[in-house]
């Protein structure tokens, strides 16, 4: 029987790229390879494209096929000639292209745990420093209620593949070099299940799973952090053939507060004073978390001092007790301020006019020292 020309199996031209003589080889074994298609010549035809590419795809074979066209391999073409691909050892790079390669050495029938799933939660200041109880509503897969999971109407079973016989796998035998070498591989007709669902699930449509909405009551501790993660057991996806769940993972934001900043356990305020505040001292009202409180404010104090209210921070989330609250006072120089204001003002500088005069000519020694190095 004489032999179709290559290019013509292909259905390329002679002056066809590398890249489109592969795109036409892939399409052809798609169609024909013997786990996919049943008919009679299926695998006549597969082994055609597959003894076509192996040439067509070699520079050096294509060269020597443009010039004299089929060889008899038997004839001896020297070596390496044109052998193989007749065989069943070229099986291998279709699997390889079907499942990304080759090395799954897992047993594809064996339980698998279902994938963990993130939710990003998004609190309030207080709701973080405070705990709070709440619930989540999740979208997750899971195994569908009507065929339990198998994926086939309810009434009838899945059938057993008779590509694999049950086991999910296949054996490729590939002669080489060095000898036949066995691999393993997911079965392809079944994709590794070891069963074939011919009659599926109306509600999952054959897959075993559904998606759902869940909700989840979730318990957040007083004093967690933003970007803290809490772990929810066993709340991912649901397993495969009878492994167990995922993990749920809900990834804490905290939302800034508009007076309070947070360092770890300890809390972060400002609070203006006038400069008749700083100068002679008073008690101010401080917000914290849970209260106010009362600040003494000593005579003299000067603008951006911090003041600790002990124990007014954040719980700690592992251990005992609390951080602590510091209060930075500002003092604010006044505005707007009455021509009476002014008079005063100008009598309290003019008072303490030679005071203030001495505190300055001393400054202005030490900036001198410190640029000139004086
Ligand atoms: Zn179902
Ligand atoms: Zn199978």
């Amino acid at each position: 029987m004489s032999k179709r020309d290559y290019y013509e199996v292909l259905g390329v031209g002679k002056d066809a790229s590398q890249e489109e003589i592969k795109k036409a080889y892939r399409k052809l074994a798609r169609q024909y390879h013997p786990d996919v298609n049943k008919a009679d010549d299926a695998e006549a035809k597969f082994k055609e494209a597959k003894e076509a590419y192996d040439v067509l795809s070699d520079d050096q074979k294509k060269a020597q096929y443009d010039r004299f066209g089929h060889v008899d391999p038997n004839q001896g073409m020297g070596a390496g000639g044109f052998g193989g691909g007749a065989d069943f050892g070229g099986f291998g790079d279709i699997f390889d292209m079907f499942f990304g390669g080759g090395g799954q050495r897992r047993n594809p029938n064996a339980p698998q745990r279902g994938n963990d799933l993130q939710y990003t939660m998004t609190i309030e200041f207080k709701e973080a420093v405070f705990g709070k109880k709440t619930e989540i509503h999740i979208p997750r897969t899971e195994t569908c209620d009507t065929c339990h999971g198998g994926g086939a109407r309810p009434g009838t079973k899945p059938e057993t593949c008779g590509v694999c016989h049950g086991t999910g796998q296949q054996e490729v035998v590939q002669n080489t070099a060095f000898g036949r070498i066995v691999n393993r591989r997911v079965c392809s007709a079944c994709q590794g299940q070891g069963q074939i669902v011919k009659d599926k699930c109306g509600t999952c449509h054959g897959t075993g799973k559904i998606k759902k909405q869940r909700t989840i009551s979730l318990n957040i501790p007083a004093g967690v952090d933003d970007g803290a993660q809490l772990r929810v057991t066993g709340e991912g996806e649901s397993g495969t053939r009878g492994g167990p769940s995922g993990d749920l993972y809900v990834v804490i934001r905290v939302k800034p507060h508009e007076f309070f900043e947070r360092e770890g356990d300890d809390i972060y305020c400002e609070v203006p004073l006038t400069f008749a505040q700083a100068a002679l001292g008073d008690e101010i009202e401080i917000p914290t978390l849970t209260e106010k409180v009362k600040l003494k404010i000593p005579a003299g104090t000067q603008t951006d001092t911090y003041f600790r209210l002990k124990g007014k921070g954040v719980p700690r989330l592992r251990g005992y007790g609390q951080g602590d609250q510091h209060v930075k006072v500002v003092v604010v120089t006044p505005t707007n301020m009455t021509e009476e204001q002014r008079d005063l003002l100008r009598e309290f500088a003019r008072l303490s006019g030679e005071h203030t005069h001495e505190q300055q000519q001393t400054i202005f020694e030490r900036m001198k020292k410190a640029f000139l190095g004086e």
